[in-house]
């Protein structure tokens, strides 16, 4: 059914935030929830949405931007150790793009259709190629030597990671051969071969790391690794396979590759130049099966105008070439026995179904678990133990059982029993109206959910603090921590009585601890874990209501009232105020000296004396209060970056105007965490952990 403007304003609202959420998942903390292909409909579902509704389309809406890779906040849960805001940032010479995709060949044949009839009738050619499946990147050589790298960033502006890129085998630092223009540049793929994933993820398991979840992951949180010498151990690889038009001056796309494969820079032999619909199709055809045995990644096949002035001639978007389009591979699919079914009880007492299969290999990674979401799943699909089932992995963490063989059913299969009663505590589940889940409504005795939400608490996009599960687990053995106040009580005798704790690791813990008081009250009230109530959601709770007094005591009504908040949010926010157990809690949390209130930090001190800063972009406090912070530590404010300025202050989604001038004067960019480490009796520079929440993946 048609929607109206109202509604369509409502999903489009929707649809931005879910995309603008996992794009940053994604590109960010290299650690998805969600799949390519449902990302891929969501985009698509908003752009049709917009063309109907061209009055609501925004040139900040995600289907008119680049998805960026640029740090703006903190470190993802699944994220390394690394400080991306310790690059340099440079101005691409000309902008990084994405590319339109599309998952269906007749799309590929109206782009077919679209580009014959935009350059009426002359003759020209495609060039077909591999869609790599890795991190973007853009090589600059300077009279035949690496001069820079740069990630796409946010199209506009990339992180400087040469250093890092020199540590790749074949990326040349100097080039072979003659004729080479003396500055120019190529683009292309870094990626992570399975070889070196499974090296990694198996390194990664032995330390209780979280593995990464693809090589596209590994590939892209490799690459903004701090230590250039690790980057190098690796294993990565790169294909290059653009050269921006404007850089060289060649006929066609395929000659400019030939001769920068003469200058021995990599580019791939699987290329094929064709002129007709029915070879593109051929080699997508032979490319979806052959790719299986390549030793990368790769999600597509990418068809592009070979003749660089067609290419021209077609343009761009803001977001993707008009040249250019993206065909990509369904998720691989792979058939394996269902040995057992496990019920997890999460940290808000959800209990989800986990399958354990006989292991398969599945897009390059061995795969032996996979969620099975909620018991109607199960049942609706009559899944039993013993059955074939057919799982996939588009590019998502957990794999997914889509269907079960029932050709191939044993005789002896057998109906899975759900449970009636906790897994962990034996509490009897209930399940709510509308809700596929059971629960545990045990909330503050099942000792799975008080982990979990303890684990949360201190978890990086909550309170920062470094400890991983283990940890968790032995200070819940011991009985000193049951809510997360008693971490604060915690002492260092306490401390010392956890196995293998030294003096050293104690005192770690303990200011790491310490550090988490100047969290600011957004990511508190993350931390608490309040259903429904993710990073996004507290932070607009915290910015509409300034502190937790006023959140606590606001009506249902009032808290519809705040953007992209509905009913279930309300309501799970409005009961949690209700429970006497959470308002003690936070008392004790207020006391403990965390932060509930989005106030700008009062000290006042000379540590900013003689520095002038100009802030861009969005901060955890207001504008106005970020200015008045400055002002208060004896720094100076100014609008415009100069040769004056001595930091540019970067929040959430800077100016790329003043980014690009910060970096043509070597103005130091500074990110709002390092603003306040400057500051007395702020946190210190958090160091990170290499204990890291484990993923049950
Ligand atoms: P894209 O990956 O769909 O295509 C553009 C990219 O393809 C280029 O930037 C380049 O890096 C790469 N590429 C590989 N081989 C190439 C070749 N031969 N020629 C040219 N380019 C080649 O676009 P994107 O903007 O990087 O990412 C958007 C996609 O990322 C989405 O379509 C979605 O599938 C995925 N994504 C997923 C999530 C999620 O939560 N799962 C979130 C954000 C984005």
């Amino acid at each position: 059914m048609a929607m109206n403007h109202e509604e369509a304003k409502t999903r489009i609202e929707e649809l931005r935030k879910t995309l603008w959420e996992n794009s940053r998942r994604y590109y960010v903390d290299n650690a998805p929830t969600m799949s390519d292909y449902e990302y891929d409909q969501l985009m698509h579902e908003l752009e049709t949405l917009e063309k109907e509704f061209p009055d609501l389309l925004t040139p900040d809406s995600p289907t008119q931007k680049v998805g960026s890779d640029l740090e703006t906040g903190g470190a993802g849960d699944n994220a390394e150790p690394r400080i991306q805001k310790e690059f340099a940032q440079y101005p691409h010479h000309y902008p990084m793009l994405s590319l339109g995709n599309t998952y269906s060949i007749s799309e590929i044949e109206d782009f077919v259709r679209r580009a014959e009839k935009e350059l009426k009738g002359v003759k020209f050619t495609y060039s077909c190629e591999l869609k790599f499946d890795g991190t973007a990147i853009c090589l600059e050589y300077r009279n035949g030597r690496l001069f820079r790298a740069l990630t796409r960033g946010d199209g506009i502006i990339g992180d400087d990671v040469t250093e890092n890129v020199k540590q790749i085998s074949n990326v040349p630092v100097t080039l072979k051969g003659t004729g080479y223009p003396d500055d120019f540049e190529i683009r292309g793929e870094i990626l992570m071969p399975y070889e070196s994933f499974d090296k990694l993820n198996k390194e990664r398991e032995d330390n209780e790391d979280p593995p990464f979840a693809n090589p596209r992951n590994a590939a892209s949180g490799s690459l903004k690794l701090l230590d250039p010498k690790e980057v190098g151990r690796r294993g990565l690889w790169c294909t290059l396979y653009h050269i921006p038009s404007q850089s060289v001056s060649f006929p066609t796309h395929d000659d400019a590759l030939k001769a920068a494969a003469s200058w021995g820079l990599p580019v791939s032999d699987k290329r094929k130049i064709v002129s007709s619909i029915e070879e593109i199709e051929e080699y997508i055809h032979y490319w979806d099966k052959e790719r299986k045995f390549l030793p990368y990644a790769t999600d597509g096949i990418v068809i592009k105008i070979n003749e660089l002035a067609y290419q021209t001639a077609l343009g761009a978007t803001a977001k993707s070439p008009r040249w250019a389009v993206a065909f990509k591979f369904q998720a691989e699919e792979a058939t394996t026995k269902l040995v057992s079914i496990d019920y997890q009880v999460g940290r808000t007492g959800a209990i989800t179904p986990v399958a354990n299969m006989e292991p398969v290999q599945l897009a390059g990674t061995v795969v032996k678990r996979a969620t099975l979401n909620n018991n109607d799943f199960v049942r609706d699909m009559d899944i039993r133990i013993g059955d074939y089932v057919k799982v996939i992995k588009g590019g998502e963490i957990i794999p997914k059982i889509i269907a079960v063989d029932l050709e191939r059913r044993p005789k002896d299969a057998k109906r899975p029993e759900f449970p009636t009663v906790c897994p962990d505590c034996g509490t009897t589940l209930v399940r709510e109206e509308d809700e596929a889940k059971w629960f545990c409504p045990n909330t503050d005795g099942c000792p799975t959910q008080i982990k979990g939400k303890l684990v949360h608490f201190l978890s990086r996009k909550a309170m920062n603090v470094l400890a991983g599960e283990a940890t968790i687990d032995q200070l819940y053995k011991l009985g000193f921590v049951r809510t997360p106040a008693d971490f604060y009580s915690l002492t260092k005798g306490q401390l010392l009585m956890l196995d293998g704790w030294k003096e050293r690791s104690a005192q770690r813990f303990l200011d790491s601890l310490n550090a988490s008081r100047q969290v600011t009250f957004d990511h508190v009230l993350f931390a608490l874990g309040i259903r429904f109530v993710g990073e996004t959601t507290a932070k607009e709770l915290a910015v509409h209501f300034g502190n937790i007094d006023a959140l606590a005591v606001a009506s249902k009504e009032m808290l519809l009232e705040v953007q992209d908040i509905g009913e279930t949010i309300a309501e799970s926010v409005y009961e949690y105020f209700r429970d006497s157990r959470h308002l003690r809690d936070i008392e004790r949390l207020k006391t403990a000296g965390l932060r509930f209130s989005m106030e700008a930090k009062k000290t006042s001190s000379n540590a900013l004396e003689g520095k002038t800063i100009v802030i861009s972009g969005n901060f955890s406090i207001s504008r106005d209060e970020m200015k008045r912070l400055i002002e208060d530590n004896g720094g100076k404010n100014s609008s415009s970056v100069s040769g004056k300025t001595s930091y540019l202050l970067a929040g959430s989604k800077p100016g790329p105007e003043k980014m690009k001038k910060a970096a043509e004067l070597g103005i130091k960019v500074i990110s709002e965490e390092e603003l306040m480490n400057m500051l007395p009796g702020t946190a210190e520079t958090k160091s990170l952990s290499s204990e890291e929440e484990p993923t049950l993946f």
